[in-house]
């Protein structure tokens, strides 16, 4: 048989099943490709802003150099104006017709002459001022008494100028004055003349340097609640408004912004402060504001910004296209890795990996994975193959058993006629046999665990060759434990199988040159009498196999009498306990005679339970019960303080009385046993020479190792050892050298058919000498009549033990009994030497 691997599978198909996941989220790729744009843009944007901030300072610079410039340019155009001025009113000054005019008084030729010559270079005042400096005549369309006030601010620090014009407001608006001297050839007065500052003085300076200017007065803090005005401007009419806005603001504690910001065009702005003459309205002042655009400046420089706009779009895009391409390159493998190691985790071990065609680490990560899939997948079968299989035989284990066991049983379940099939119709029935090979221990233990192997081997081919049916299954469950499943089968087939392979392992196994006898015990389940699962069946064929083994009858049919686990087992236990507790436990004693003088030396306790319902129970009914749960150990103290108790009153003067005591493979198995025993010893003060301990060769041969242990250390406190049942067992010769006991106790199924039996005469007969020849005493129990009485006595038995003496009786009767017994022995005179003692119980 092979492991059928498909079975382990998860049923899924894998076509349907979801390899390729849809990718939740940001896969791998879209995030390298993410992650890198923004680094790109992060850098760029960095680059901009230095570029940005480069260029806005050395503009600032640039501009307000320019601005510098302009100023000086601004005053120097001022001056060339007054020096123009100068000279055309030195000009006037000088003419001999207007010196003789005024020399003589000729008020209309002075105001003809000084009206032509102002109109002439454009001065809109003029006006002749005598030595005194008081007006003398003003020019046609001058208002005198205006201009007397005027003269009288300023003509005289006018006079005293030595170059150049001074500007002076008159009725608020600002003039260019200036004042020279009319000699003939004393100082006879002086020409005043004035021109207005504006709009030409202003586009002149414009058509310059390229600089807007806009005269404005401005207003000092003292009085800022008068807004400033504008007397002349370059600027468009538009931007006059915000311009005296942000003026205002600048005023009253520094503007918002440093730029000007006109129509979506920003400025900076230079003032130049220009000193007056007088200040006609309180506190005004005359300044020139110089504004230059920021943004032509700038322009230029916008061209290459715009330029490093479009490498960072290129760059975007090359770097995208870029990092899509590397991240394809490791993504697209992985995710055909990922693919792969789900169908890895479905248990698709089949597959092999896309082979890629780069040696670069993604490349060896998927020759790696590759290789692994194939480890695996090999491991995956040795693993499914440990799982289901036994390795040594190459049978279906315990696991594999049982699913054939549940899948047989659910086959027949068939909706609607569920366990209710008749046990006994053969077609629809299942049976679970178990077997476990006799004594295996001792034969590991003997021969050696590769000879045991091998005997396992054996048997297994043994099972495999019985000729079952198609679907039947033979298991190994455990080290020497196999199990068959019958399909289509029942109790009664199930029996006569069982039955067969008993018969089978009468012939003995050959192994090496080596034969080797072998017996099995044989356990019975069947569906769906016995139990409704294959967990349940299983477990029952079991316990009748252990029941097999206890009662060493070969095959044992399940009955729920047997079983431990049930419900009725599980009360007895407690009641067991509760018996323990409430005296319900009895102390019987059986006497053992000794053949030579027929008197009562020893005898056997024997436990029985007085239930309070059910009556007095033999020990058969919860002894193995007891012993198969461990509580038998309790049992066993129980009996043996009991016996402990009442052992001085047993004693004969000068015969020392002896009392046997069953133990049990438990007892042997508990390391602390003997401990105990000496604890009850002492607190009675009994002498363990005074007591026997029968054990059986099974449970000695259970764990002979540990048995021996317990049995040297009671040997050694002088306990009497005696071996129950000798005969059922195998143990070997050998090994019962090894042992330190003092008697065999022939059991009862030899004694009591020895007079109808040849053979088992025959096992008596050598028993006895077998005894004797180890130096052990021997004890016949089962001794039910005269006639075997009478012939152990010949074959020189030691002593006797049986219903032909007496049946076990309670303790306390035990003294009385003994005294009839003894009385009769001499009373009646009778020789026991010649005939023989008539039972009494
Ligand atoms: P065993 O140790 O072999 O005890 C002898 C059994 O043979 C006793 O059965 C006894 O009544 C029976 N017997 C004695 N003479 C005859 C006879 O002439 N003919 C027949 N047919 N039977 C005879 P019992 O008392 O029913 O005990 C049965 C078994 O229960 C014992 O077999 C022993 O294995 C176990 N047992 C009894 N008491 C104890 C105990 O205190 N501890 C342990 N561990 N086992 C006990
Ligand atoms: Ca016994
Ligand atoms: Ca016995």
């Amino acid at each position: 048989m092979h492991p059928d691997s498909r079975e382990v599978r998860r049923a899924s198909d894998p076509g349907n099943a979801n390899l390729a996941n849809p990718r939740r989220g940001w896969g791998l790729s879209s995030r390298i490709v993410a992650l890198s744009l923004v680094l790109l843009l992060v850098v760029q944007a960095a680059v901009f802003a230095v570029v940005q901030a480069n260029i806005e300072r050395s503009a600032r610079q640039q501009i307000t150099q320019e601005l510098r410039v302009d100023e000086n340019v601004w005053k120097r155009l001022l001056d060339q104006n007054a020096q123009k001025l100068n000279q055309a009113a030195a000009l006037l000054a000088a003419d001999f017709g207007f010196r003789s005019a005024v020399t003589s008084g000729d008020t209309a030729t002075i105001r003809s002459v000084l009206d032509n010559h102002g109109a002439r270079i454009g001065a809109s005042i003029t006006a002749l001022i005598d030595s005194q400096m008081q007006l003398s005549t003003a020019g046609e369309g001058q208002n005198p008494q205006a201009l007397q006030p005027l003269v009288a601010q300023i003509a005289a620090r006018l006079s005293r100028a030595t170059a150049g014009g001074q500007i002076a407001f008159l009725n608020q608006v600002p003039y260019q004055f200036v004042l020279v001297p009319v000699r003939a050839p004393v100082l006879v007065g002086w020409v005043l003349m004035g021109f207005p500052v504006g709009q030409a003085l202003l586009d002149d300076m414009r058509a310059l340097s390229g600089v807007h200017v806009a005269l404005l007065s401005s207003v000092s803090s003292g009085t800022g609640s008068s807004s400033p005005q504008v007397f002349a401007s370059t600027l468009p009419a538009q931007s006059i408004d915000p311009l005296l806005q942000w003026e205002t603001r600048s005023a009253k504690g520094g503007s918002d912004t440093p730029q000007l910001l006109v129509a979506g065009e920003s400025y900076v702005v230079h003032h130049v402060q220009i000193a007056t003459l007088n200040a006609p309205v309180d506190q005004l002042r005359l300044q020139t504001v110089l504004l230059r655009s920021f943004d032509e400046v700038v322009a230029p420089f916008r061209q290459t910004q715009l330029a490093l706009a479009w490498v960072t779009a290129l760059g975007v895009v090359l770097f995208g296209l870029g990092s899509l391409f590397l991240a394809r390159r490791v993504t697209t493998p992985l995710r055909s890795l990922v693919a792969a190691s789900e169908k890895l985790g479905q248990g698709y071990y089949d597959t092999p990996l896309p082979v890629q065609s780069s040696r670069d680490e993604i490349g060896d990560l998927a020759i790696a994975f590759d290789k692994m899939r194939v480890n695996i997948g090999a491991q995956q079968s040795e693993i499914r193959q440990l799982a289901f299989w036994d390795r040594l035989t190459g049978l279906p284990n315990r696991v594999r058993f049982r699913d054939a066991v549940h899948k047989a049983i659910a086959e027949r379940q068939v909706p609607g006629n569920p366990a209710s099939a008749p046990a006994d119709a053969l077609q629809d029935g299942l049976a679970v046999v178990t077997l476990d090979v006799d004594r295996f221990k001792l034969v590991n233990d003997v021969l050696g665990y590769a000879f045991g192997d091998q005997v396992l081997e054996a048997v297994a081919k043994r099972l495999t060759n019985l000729g079952l049916h198609a679907n039947d299954m033979v298991a190994r469950l455990a080290g020497n434990e196999f199990a068959i499943l019958l399909t289509h089968s029942n109790a009664q087939a199930a029996d006569t199988l069982a039955h067969r392979v008993l018969k089978l392992f009468e012939l003995p196994v050959a192994i090496a040159e080596q034969t080797i006898d072998l017996s099995v015990s044989i356990g019975i389940a069947s569906w769906p009498g016995d139990a409704g699962d294959a967990d349940g069946l299983l477990s029952r064929a079991e316990v009748a196999m252990y029941a097999a083994k206890t009662r060493t009858t070969g095959v044992q049919r399940y009955t729920a009498a047997m079983d431990s686990s049930s419900s009725l087992a599980l009360s007895l236990l407690s009641e067991l306990r509760h018996a323990l507790e409430h005296q319900e436990l009895r102390l019987f004693l059986q006497p053992k005679i000794a053949q030579l003088e027929s008197r009562p030396k020893a005898a056997e306790a024997l436990l029985r339970w007085q239930h309070p319902v059910r009556g007095l129970i033999q020990p058969l009914e919860f002894i193995p019960f007891a012993e198969q749960t461990g509580f038998v150990r309790k049992l066993t103290l129980w009996i043996f303080t009991e016996v402990a108790r009442i052992w001085h009153t047993l004693q004969n003067e000068g015969e020392p009385f002896q009392v046997a005591i069953n133990l049990s493979t438990r007892d042997l198995l508990d390391p602390e046993f003997a401990h105990r025993l000496d604890v009850i010893l002492a607190q009675y003060q009994v002498p363990a020479s005074g007591l026997c301990l029968e054990i059986t060769e099974s449970a000695i041969m259970d764990d002979p190792q540990r048995a021996l242990t317990t049995l040297n250390q009671l040997h050694a406190r002088g306990f009497k050892l005696s071996i129950d049942d000798f005969g059922t067992g195998y143990s070997s010769l050998a090994y019962l050298k090894e042992l330190p006991v003092d008697q065999l106790k022939i059991d009862k199924s030899f004694v009591m058919a020895m007079e109808k039996i040849e053979g088992d005469a025959m096992i008596v007969r050598s028993t006895i000498d077998l005894a004797h020849n180890l130096g052990l005493t021997a004890v016949a129990e089962g001794v039910e009549n005269a006639v075997i009485y009478h012939s152990l006595k010949k074959l020189g038995c030691d002593e006797a033990q049986g219903y032909f003496i007496s049946k076990p009786m309670p303790a306390d009767q035990f003294a009385v009994w003994r005294i009839g017994w003894n009385a009769k022995l001499t009373d009646n005179r009778r020789d026991f030497g010649q005939s023989i003692p008539m039972p009494l119980a």
